[in-house]
């Protein structure tokens, strides 16, 4: 026996290790795993290249608990060590690699992913003594047992081993015996071995048998050794990505609608497959996260800052042993190869959305609403994708046809242009609420969208930002011919004074809800003669910014503005000229306030008193709350008592 000193500088690294990550102790599994089966590839290489020769026999890596003992052994068949090796790589580079690694991180531990680094001697975060069992493939090499209890010494002897490979026995401290249960090991397994490339054994086969569950003979085999992504996209038929889909969802029922095959090897490493799932609302978010993987080991699931926001939304898997992933989250986002990989992935996306909407244009139509919030959540936050996105990003119309915005513009381009040149593109996010409306802009030949999306109030804006003389405007957001104004004087003229005007103004003030929460501005306007006689509108503008304050932070200012309505008495409508007739006037002197602005240094105005015409609507009560109600019914705004008000009211008149 010998005794060996390790080489570290620091005094003892065990107690820092042990208190490491502690959150995180369970991937010292990951980690020992890893290793077995590296022994187990580097052994299939060298059988390939005919440096080992014959049958390679059994390449299992095993997983065995022995509970009296308190051991939990990971065990391979790989290259094994030879005393030499194991001095050089175990009590030399391990140990300085896991001393580097701790005076490097010992004072920032939360800021470590805590996926990799540690290696080998990350068991000693959760074993009180580690022994190797070693037989390298070298012939004529000698079996090695290497023991270390925690401490900077270490044991090293020859010793009697069978089988060619490693034997990694932990004994599990005490605090740690929830890994030394069949349930805990096999969980983790699953989580970060499922897909590893050398078969992982734990166990056991178990099986439903008459309502019990009984062992069979057959070993219990954790993980699918050939993954979906690691094979060519033409060896995959379609039903192969859809069950790799559940094989990595289990949970999951839906099929993804879906799916892009991700192959990089310049000038990066990268490989995975990105599946499109249904996403109605915010809600179904983050429920089945893409998974990281580095080499076929799951890494993790947050990806969060190695993948742009928006491709959070897609399910899948990545595989890349390019991304580093034993540095810090917020070092990540500003790291070259991690930029690289998110505009690659944004790219391939981007790519396969256009060639889908290239070559079946209907059956992209037919996807469209399930994927449509995806595009648009891209194309607000990535610039990149936008310029891509535009092409196939759709837009839909009353007639469920669908446009590109660049299809739609010179769709409607010469009917809806106004006086001023700009394109006006009219849209309803209730086609029910807004029926009256709509029908309005149809007489006049006008094409309505419907824009009931989560994020479309944002795809307006944006397309207005990028495209001057574009504006989207909401069918009841103005009467149909101001929304888009034809020529100057468009509007049939009356021939009312302004003071009448008022008068029919004040009559219909009166008659005004009393709510804090909205707020009605009344004018008046010849609109024309077969347009209803008064409207309900509400500004384009105030409405819009109010609703995107509902999504964005920084903008509660527009969210607790009172909703604005404007009430446009048409007065080229025959009932409103009828009201007009009844009107009647009388003269009164009135307090006329002068302007002083000719005069700085007057302290204020000069009081005036001049004769006023004033016009007054009496008796016509009952007509007046009967039109206001109709404009309230015809923007879908009356309601309880109001609208049962209206209901009697209206069988009285008849
Ligand atoms: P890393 O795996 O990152 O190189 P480790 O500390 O985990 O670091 O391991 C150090 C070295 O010890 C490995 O590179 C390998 O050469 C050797 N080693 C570890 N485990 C085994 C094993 N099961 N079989 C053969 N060699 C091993």
């Amino acid at each position: 026996m010998s005794k060996n000193t390790i080489h570290v500088t620091s005094e003892n690294i065990f107690p820092v290790i042990k208190k490491f990550l502690y959150s995180d102790h369970e991937i010292f599994l990951r980690e020992l795993i890893s290793n077995a089966v590296d022994a187990t590839q580097k052994l299939k290489t060298l059988s390939r290249s005919g440096e080992v020769k014959g049958d390679l026999g059994d390449t299992r890596v095993r997983v065995l608990i022995d509970k009296k003992k308190k051991t939990l052994t990971v065990q391979d068949h790989g290259i094994g060590m030879t005393a030499e090796e194991v001095d050089k790589y175990i009590n030399q580079i391990a140990f300085s690699g896991a001393e580097e690694f701790v005076s490097k991180y010992k004072d920032k531990a939360e800021a470590i992913i805590g996926h990799f680094g540690l290696g080998f001697y990350s068991a000693f975060m959760v074993a009180d003594k580690v022994e190797i069992v070693t037989l390298s493939y070298k012939d004529d090499a000698k079996a090695v047992h290497w023991s270390c209890n925690g401490d900077t010494e270490v044991e090293m002897e020859d010793t009697i081993k069978a089988e060619r490979g490693t034997d990694i026995i932990l004994h599990i401290n005490k605090e740690f015996e929830q890994y030394l249960e069949d349930a805990t090991i096999e969980g983790l397994l699953k989580k970060y071995c499922k897909f590893l490339p050398v078969e992982i054994a734990f166990g056991k086969k178990k099986e439903w048998r008459d309502g019990k569950e009984v062992e069979l003979d057959e070993e219990n085999i954790i993980n699918n050794v050939a993954p979906a992504w690691t094979k060519k996209p033409t060896d995959l038929k379609e039903e192969d990505y859809k069950s790799f889909y559940h094989e990595l969802y289990p949970m999951q029922m839906d099929e993804p609608l879906f799916h892009i095959h991700l192959n990089v090897d310049y000038p990066f490493n990268l490989t995975g497959i990105l599946y499109f799932p249904k996403i109605k609302s915010n809600l179904d978010v983050h429920r089945n996260k893409i998974q990281l993987y580095c080499n076929q080991v799951f890494v993790t699931d947050e990806v969060e800052n190695i993948v742009p926001e928006y491709l959070t939304l897609l399910h899948g898997v990545i595989d890349s042993p390019d991304i580093p992933l034993n540095v810090s989250r917020s070092y990540l986002q500003s790291d070259n190869n991690v930029k690289k990989i998110s505009s690659h992935i944004t790219k391939k996306v981007a790519d396969k959305l256009a060639e889908m909407y290239k070559n079946d244009k209907a059956d992209f139509e037919k996807k469209w609403d399930d994927i449509k919030m995806f595009i648009q959540f891209g194309m607000l936050t990535d610039e990149k994708f936008y310029e891509k996105a535009v092409d196939f990003a759709l837009l839909k119309n009353l007639d469920g046809e669908y446009y590109t915005l660049k299809d739609y513009q010179a769709k409607v381009k010469d009917n809806q242009t106004d006086k001023d040149g700009n394109l006006v593109i009219l849209y309803t996010q209730d086609k029910d609420l807004n029926y009256t409306y709509i029908e309005r802009a149809k007489q006049k030949g006008y094409d309505v969208l419907e824009m009931t999306g989560e994020l479309d109030v944002h795809q307006m804006s944006q397309a207005e930002q990028k495209n001057e003389k574009l504006r989207f405007v909401r069918v009841d957001s103005d009467v149909i011919e101001n929304i888009i104004k034809k020529n100057a004087n468009d509007n049939a003229n009356d021939n009312y004074t302004d003071e009448q005007k008022e008068g029919m103004r004040k009559a219909f003030e009166g008659l005004l809800p009393e709510n804090s929460k909205l707020n009605y501005y009344i004018n008046c306007e010849a609109t024309a003669e077969d347009a209803l006689p008064v409207l309900l509108t509400q500004n384009e503008f105030m409405r819009r910014m109010k609703e995107m304050s509902a999504h964005q932070q920084g903008m509660s200012f527009y969210g607790q503005m009172p909703d604005q309505y404007n009430l446009v008495i048409n007065t080229a409508h025959p009932l409103i000229k009828d009201l007009m007739s009844k009107m009647t006037s009388e003269t009164v002197m009135d307090e006329k306030v002068q302007d002083s602005s000719e005069k700085k240094d007057d302290a204020g105005a000069t009081k005036e008193m001049v004769e006023k015409t004033v016009w007054t609507l009496k008796d016509q009560d009952e007509r007046l709350k009967q039109l206001f109600d109709i404009a309230l019914l015809a923007s879908g705004q009356l309601k309880g008592e109001a609208l049962a008000k209206f209901v009697n009211r209206s069988v009285e008149l008849l």
